[in-house]
């Protein structure tokens, strides 16, 4: 087992205050702290959804919509999934820097470490390949029986070598915004910082440490994802002035060239929903797909935050705290912060946390086992390259809440959105790699995804 931190460890930051005004104007923070940082990116988007059901504060809400999602995973009926561990592997997806995450000085990640198991009863030489799970639920191919006995499995040493934190050297101090750009401190970023909110002398400064511990991260982690002043609402417990919170950003581009090159790749990957409508108000209800499309989003929640925002939404996911630290890592130096190109081509290389994945994922990501032991020699949880089988219809509401399509379920949904059934207009459209990006995309912060992703596909 690997040694665990002690629950009651505690980073110490010290934040840099501007008394006229009650913001922060930047933090001060060695290595663990940004450490901490930059560990966000290596969380599956599941992950942090379970981790911010943690955080207390209620008074405003990050992933609206990935939350309904991650929901819906869970009340999802089994019958559904290609074979019984599929739920539980999508549940608990793991980034290529699980292990290393499992050194920082708070451990955030409360995801069980990778365990192996195989059949009791059949012996492995008769079933030279897929004969072990990394999940005890799995049903033998052999026999039927539960794959339940755990394979002596030695937990990979992770070296972090050299001395400071497990991504980032120690010789520096980091100075690290309200917005969470991460740079090393220099007395003239400081000044600029100062400058910047119009801060020309001492006399309304003043500089506090804040002490962390992981329910102070998650409620940083829950703030970075929704407003763009972290630190100030940590320290002043307010939210400022509305220009500052994230809005729906229309302007930012997303590089369409290159989705589109990726587009004509993937150009036979297209996904069918038919979709209801509100006839009087042109409104999108609901929609309904099949299993294809039902897979595809429960993935999302494999996706690690990193690959989200950097490969997929190319540094412009509108969430600007974690754009910052995006931008912030890619952009540091290796050798003097970074303590190796190892180390950051590990935390920025775009992956999915899922050994297998489904063959309805539409994004173009190479998938890295972060497994010691090869894929071929590890049960294939799907069938057919899928996570569900082939089935009925599904019902997508527009906050993504999944369940499977019964005329009970449709009359509940409508029930719930108020309409009138004379007031209901079917079409079909079909979705393909830029749809998809949209959608991830809205999901971030928004509650109306397909009507803000697939609303052009609507106009007639
Ligand atoms: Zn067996």
């Amino acid at each position: 087992m690997a040694d665990t931190p002690a629950k009651e460890a505690k980073i110490s930051v010290k934040v840099i205050i501007d008394k006229v005004n009650r913001r922060v104007v930047y933090a001060e923070a060695d290595h663990a702290f940004v450490d901490i940082l930059f560990s966000f990116m290596t969380l599956p988007m599941g992950t942090i959804v379970r981790l911010l059901g943690k955080v207390a504060d209620k008074r405003f809400e990050a992933l609206g919509s990935l939350n309904n999602l991650y929901q819906s995973l869970k009340d999802f009926p089994e019958c559904y999934l290609s074979t019984e561990e599929c739920k539980f592997l999508l549940m608990n997806p793991r980034s290529l820097s699980f292990d290393h995450c499992t050194k920082l000085k708070l451990k955030l990640d409360d995801t069980e470490p990778l365990n192996y198991f195989k059949c009791a009863t059949c012996s492995i030489d008769s079933f030279s390949q897929a004969f072990i799970s990394t999940c005890n639920k799995a049903k033998c191919r052999g026999c039927g029986k539960l794959m339940n006995k755990e394979v002596g499995y030695k937990k990979p040493n992770v070296c972090v070598g050299g001395r400071g934190g497990v991504f980032v050297s120690d010789i520096a101090t980091f100075i690290v915004t309200d917005d969470l750009r991460v740079m090393p401190y220099t007395s003239a970023s400081s000044i600029r910082l100062l400058t910047d909110f119009g801060i020309t002398d001492h006399s309304c400064l003043d500089d506090l440490k804040l002490d962390m511990g992981c329910e102070e991260i998650f409620h940083l982690l829950k703030m970075a994802l929704s407003l763009n002043s972290a630190f100030t609402y940590l320290v002043f417990n307010r939210i400022i002035p509305i220009r500052d919170l994230v809005v729906p950003d229309q302007s930012s581009t997303l590089d369409q060239t290159a989705l589109m090159k990726k587009e004509e790749v993937s150009a036979t990957t297209k996904m069918r929903l038919e979709v209801s409508l509100q006839r009087s108000t042109g409104k999108l209800l609901f929609a309904e797909a099949k299993e294809d499309f039902v897979d595809f989003l429960f993935e999302f929640l494999s996706i690690p935050l990193g690959t989200v925002v950097g490969e997929l939404l190319k540094g412009a996911s509108s969430v600007t705290c974690m754009d910052n630290i995006f931008k912030s890592l890619s952009n540091m130096n290796v050798g003097r912060y970074i303590k190796s190109q190892d180390i950051k081509d590990m935390l920025l290389k775009p992956h999915i946390g899922q050994l297998f994945s489904s063959k309805n994922q539409v994004f173009p990501l190479e998938v890295i086992p972060s497994s010691p032991l090869r894929a071929q020699d590890l049960k294939d949880p799907r069938i057919d390259g899928g996570r569900l089988k082939q089935s009925g219809m599904f019902i997508v509401t527009d906050d993504l809440i999944i369940t499977p399509s019964s005329s009970y379920a449709t009359l509940n949904t409508l029930k719930d959105l108020k309409v009138s059934f004379d007031d209901i207009e079917r079409c079909e459209i079909s979705i393909g790699l830029i749809e998809c990006v949209k959608i991830l995309k809205a999901s971030l912060k928004s509650r109306l995804i397909l009507t803000d992703s697939l609303e052009h596909l609507l106009k007639k």
